[in-house]
């Protein structure tokens, strides 16, 4: 039996299929905890709405200098600075390994992408290489809006499905007018030789200094390039997989990758190296499985 939600935003919790007492209890319990934290606009377990530095203005975001590996490595963040807590004592953190077989089958909405063709331009901010996007490329998820703000690069992938990474994950961060309310979705990608690549021309010339932008000034490209063609999805409750790991994140994974040729992927390696943070603890978290576009 499949569950059918409007909107990713009802969550797991909302329309539950009725599988046992026990379940339908805590379901409710889990229900009601959901819809307080949505009445405060608050995630209990951070105590902090879903602002991450990815959408503050200001310089000096960061209070603590972190990274991929070493002193600064991800076992190692919440140590860094107390804002980065929710690294170590966060419930639901990101990523995850998704087990397509534990997956729960849900009637999800279709994902409706309207993006626009743009000027490329990237930067390296010493992290990954982000695209940050003028306003104007919008996802709809049911009857829900969401500003395209950016998107980025992690090599290898952060999620695993079914315990495997793939070679790199595109995040295509998303945030509605509304605070706290934030989208990501994660495509996974991999190095194939031999099949048809989605064409990513900015990276033969990836910025390798930190604060370095690449400009095209007459290269214009849509970000929807970059998604696979089956929008089906994954979708769970997590945080952002950078520091201050803030939770309150609606993941929508991509069931489907999309590749590219070896040497693109040998460039990103070569300019920002390996910037996965490890899979986190599930947590008793539910991941609902697209089964089949709903029809309108
Ligand atoms: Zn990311």
């Amino acid at each position: 039996m499949f569950r059918t939600l409007r909107n990713i935003d009802e969550g797991p919790t909302y329309l539950q299929v009725q599988r046992c007492l026990v379940c339908s209890v805590v379901a409710c319990i889990a229900a009601m905890y959901m819809m307080d934290m949505r009445a405060t606009g608050q995630d209990k377990l951070g105590d902090s709405p879903a602002v991450h530095h990815y959408f503050l203005k200001e310089k000096h975001q960061h209070d603590a200098k972190w990274g991929y590996d070493g002193e600064i490595g991800p076992e190692l963040w919440a140590k860094l600075s107390p804002k980065y807590r929710l690294a170590a004592e966060g419930k639901r953190q990101s990523p995850i390994n998704i087990p397509s077989k534990c997956t729960v089958p849900a009637q999800l909405p279709v994902l409706r992408f309207k993006y626009q063709e743009e000027r490329i331009a990237a930067v390296n901010n010493g992290h990954t290489i982000q695209h940050s996007e003028k306003r104007g490329s919008f996802l709809h998820v049911g009857d829900r809006v969401y500003a395209l703000e950016q998107f980025h690069f992690h090599v290898p992938s952060e999620h695993t499905i079914d315990g495997r990474h793939a070679d790199m994950e595109i995040h295509f961060v998303h945030k509605s007018e509304k605070l706290g309310d934030v989208v990501v979705v994660a495509v996974m990608v991999y190095a194939d030789s031999s099949k048809p690549a989605v064409d990513i021309p900015l990276y033969a010339e990836i910025p390798k200094q930190i604060n370095e932008v690449a400009e095209a000034k007459d290269i214009y490209r849509n970000p929807d390039d970059l998604l696979p063609l089956d929008h089906r999805y994954f979708t769970y409750r997590g945080s952002f997989t950078t520091p201050p790991c803030t939770e309150g994140v609606h993941w929508i994974v991509m069931k489907s990758p999309v590749v590219i040729r070896p040497e693109v992927l040998a460039a990103f390696k070569r300019v920002i190296g390996s910037n996965s943070r490890p899979v986190q603890k599930h947590n008793d978290r539910e991941i609902l499985s697209m089964q089949s576009p709903k029809q309108d």
